[in-house]
């Protein structure tokens, strides 16, 4: 789905705000060893501790508090959704509460748990405020008002807050071997489930009964979920980018836009097609191709060492050269990973470089109001040389 992006602004004078550094893919190959998957898990978690540990040395922190559950799982393998993580220098600990206590030792393996009653930040902001010279991280865009007063209350004046968001955002837009194979599975499973309900779409057919179709379609080829809610959008409806299903009936002489994803082993996939009931008019067909075109451009100029911008203005070029670029009202795409809306963005005028390891959308559109909408996305992998496309629904133009 496209993405609208916000800039965020951490505008408090006491915060120090510290530099990211840059992290690199360790290129390890595509299949998971023979091991077992829980010591491969906590391999894989210890390496992404040790990057962490990195990061906050550089921005001259030694704790960071993390409230985020994609991070939190991230970091530690915990996917309940009450818990707090705190890593510091020598030690991971998880703040959770006592329905977890079971779920927190099996799944934070070598993690030392805390199971605490009421508010959680303010156990942490305890736990801190007995610890000398703690200068711990913390995501203001992650953290309310009402939170971040706990937090400050209970841990008292000694410990210096570093204001740093992104910091593990930044580490997580890189994927390794085994995050691209659960990306690969999710976009096979949302590639498959688009097809078949390309193969429903049909006059007489509501908006709301193709979404259930895809729901329950995947769920039943093993998906824990769904990415986001399926948009299905016929006709007018379909030039609103972000449009709910609704029991509105799908008439004939209509652009369909299907725009789902699936969530395998904790990854999430994200593609759409676009088809016409009954034989399109050819300036539909025309809009169609230009959209064809501004997708197989975007994905040409893909690769590490890119300016993610310049993808972006690759396919946007190409829509304002056929006169459709004031139609194409978002970004070219973003990254997915365990959450459907991730860095890298590719919008316009973004100067930072695409690394090996990101796996993005490559979504252009056309939106027309009062006739309709036009989008095609699919997921691709970045590397060295170029695209790899994850997602593998045909992306010719079908009248059905
Ligand atoms: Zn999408
Ligand atoms: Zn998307």
């Amino acid at each position: 789905m496209p993405a609208v992006i916000v800039d965020q602004i951490a505008g408090n004078e006491c915060f120090v705000i510290g530099r990211i550094p840059h992290t690199i893919w360790d290129g390890a190959t595509r299949e998971e060893t023979s091991v077992s998957s829980l010591l491969f898990m906590e391999t894989m978690i210890a390496n992404r501790l040790k990057r962490v540990r990195q990061a906050l040395d550089a921005a001259a922190a030694n704790a960071l508090l993390e409230t985020h559950p994609p991070n939190v799982f991230y970091l530690s393998g915990f996917t309940g959704d009450s818990g707090v993580l705190l890593i510091e220098s020598s030690s991971v600990t998880l703040f959770t509460d006592s329905r977890f206590t079971i779920q927190a030792r099996e799944e934070a393996r070598g993690i030392r748990v805390q199971v605490h009653r009421g508010s959680l930040l303010a156990a942490i902001g305890d736990y801190l405020r007995r610890k000398r010279r703690i200068r711990a991280a913390i995501a203001p865009s992650r953290l309310s008002l009402a939170g971040w007063n706990v937090l400050k209350k209970a841990a008292g004046k000694g410990v210096r807050w570093v204001a740093i968001d992104g910091l593990v955002d930044q580490l997580r837009a890189v994927k390794d071997a085994s995050e691209i194979g659960r990306i690969q599975e999710a976009a096979r499973v949302g590639s498959e489930v688009m097809e078949e309900t390309i193969c429903l779409v049909r006059p007489g057919v509501t908006e709301l009964e193709l979404a259930a179709e895809i729901a329950y379609r995947m769920r039943r080829k093993g998906a824990s979920g769904e990415s986001f809610e399926a948009i299905v959008a016929a006709g007018p409806r379909s030039a609103l980018p972000h449009a709910c299903p609704t029991a509105r009936r799908i008439g004939k002489n209509e652009l369909v836009v299907l725009d789902l994803g699936a969530i395998l082993r904790h990854y999430c996939s994200d593609l759409t097609r676009t088809v016409h009931t009954g034989r399109a008019p050819s300036r539909v067909r025309r809009w169609y191709q230009a959209v064809l075109e501004a997708q197989a451009a975007a994905r040409d100029v893909l690769r590490a060492g890119v300016a993610t911008g310049a993808v972006d203005a690759a396919a946007r070029g190409v829509l304002q050269r056929k006169g459709l670029g004031r139609y194409f009202v978002h970004s070219t795409g973003h990254g997915i990973g365990l959450e459907i809306h991730e860095d890298p963005r590719l919008a316009r005028g973004q100067e930072r470089l695409l690394e090996t390891g990101n796996v993005v959308t490559l979504e252009p559109g056309v939106y027309i109001e009062g006739v309709g909408g036009i989008r095609i996305e699919d997921d691709a992998v970045v590397t060295p040389r170029g695209a790899e496309i994850l997602t593998t629904a045909p992306r010719e133009f079908l009248e059905l």
